[in-house]
């Protein structure tokens, strides 16, 4: 068992999770897509290893339909893990049709949320099982097979607190939250953040998890998402030692930035004179610009203002983790450029 890092960690968590009351905005329609039309259903402890089973989705006006009854599991494997179908129980009256083929339906689960819990195992487990912060999932410190289930995927768990992405907000409502057992970071006497790495065995349980869920819910990369991404101001998790490229090379979930897009816009004429243009309102105003639209909740106010700060590092935490400077320079710009260009906002 890891040394405990309770007392700091503790007012983390809590202070993170804590249950929220916002007002949640028009759920994001997801897009349609084009995938595999075979019937054959695909053993649930198979998924993460074979090609996933998905139904077709097809959109009319503002809204996706499946072609087939995603209740019905005998017609495709998304169904056989999600567990059971819950039915009213009218007082004098029956539900006749449980599996009545309504098409009109889709997934509430649309976001997957990772977090490091600033715990040590035990603490994490007694925390997000008697308190009032909660995750679906939590991935311990121990190296083995397991993995603990603390809410079930169909209920909505404390995890997220007051966030937004894409401005979608309370991400509590519409994501499976996943906390990892990770002590977080350290703080020097100069204020510099030190993080923990994951452990290579507890990266690898983590992302077969996510690849699962991603497959099963159908969650696209844009929604694939860290704690700091959603709530800049206020949380690093799961921090700038989590591989998120890996996700994306190895898993294939999740987004990541074409390395030739990239270099383009290093190269670019506009990108000669990056420096002189840093404290230029208008430029300033433009990266703002960027950062909203790919997702982040930022304000934007033409100055180099906290949250500017605090919402570039949260960025490079992410897709420029060697330097997490908060400040904005040529490369961070050319990412963020390359996957805008990738990864448009509707
Ligand atoms: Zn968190």
């Amino acid at each position: 068992m890891r040394k405990t890092f309770g007392i700091i960690g503790l007012s983390f968590l809590v202070f993170s999770c804590a249950p929220q009351t916002a007002q949640k905005k028009k759920p994001e329609i997801p897009k349609p897509t084009t995938t595999s039309t075979t019937k054959t259903p695909v053993a649930p402890q198979k998924a993460a290893s074979t090609t996933p089973v998905k139904p077709q989705v097809k959109r009319l006006g503002d809204y996706d339909f499946f072609t087939v009854n995603i209740a019905d599991a005998s017609k495709n494997d998304n169904t056989i893990s999600h567990g059971s179908i819950v039915s009213a129980n009218p007082s004098g009256y029956t539900i006749a049709k449980t599996y009545f083929p309504s098409l009109g339906q889709n997934y509430r689960q649309r976001y997957i949320i990772l977090h490091y819990t600033a715990l040590d195992d035990e603490r994490s487990v007694r925390v997000l099982t008697t308190q009032s912060v909660s995750s679906h999932y939590l991935v311990g410190d121990q190296n083995d097979k397991e993995i603990y289930q603390l809410v079930d995927e169909n209920k909505r768990a404390y995890h997220a607190g007051i966030s937004s992405w894409r401005g979608i907000e309370n991400l509590n409502d519409t994501s499976i939250g996943i906390e990892i057992v990770n002590p977080g970071y350290t703080t020097d006497s100069s204020g510099t953040r030190t993080f923990y790495a994951y452990p290579e065995w507890q990266f690898r349980k983590v992302a077969a998890l996510v690849k699962d869920l991603v497959d099963r819910y159908q969650v696209p990369p844009t929604n694939l998402l860290g704690h700091s991404d959603i709530s800049p101001t206020r949380k690093q998790d799961p921090g700038p030692q989590f591989p998120w490229e890996r996700l994306y090379t190895e898993y294939g979930v999740g987004m990541w930035y074409d390395q030739a897009t990239k270099d383009r816009f290093l190269n670019a004429p506009e990108s000669q004179n990056f420096e002189s243009q840093l404290l230029d309102s208008t430029f300033i105003f433009k990266y703002q610009t960027y950062l909203n639209q790919f997702g982040y909740g930022l304000l934007r106010s033409g100055n180099v203002d906290s949250a500017t700060q605090k919402t570039i590092e949260a960025f490079q935490y992410r897709f420029r983790p060697q330097n997490a400077s908060g400040v904005m320079d040529l490369e961070t710009w050319a990412i963020l450029q390359a996957l805008l260009e990738k990864y448009p906002a509707k």
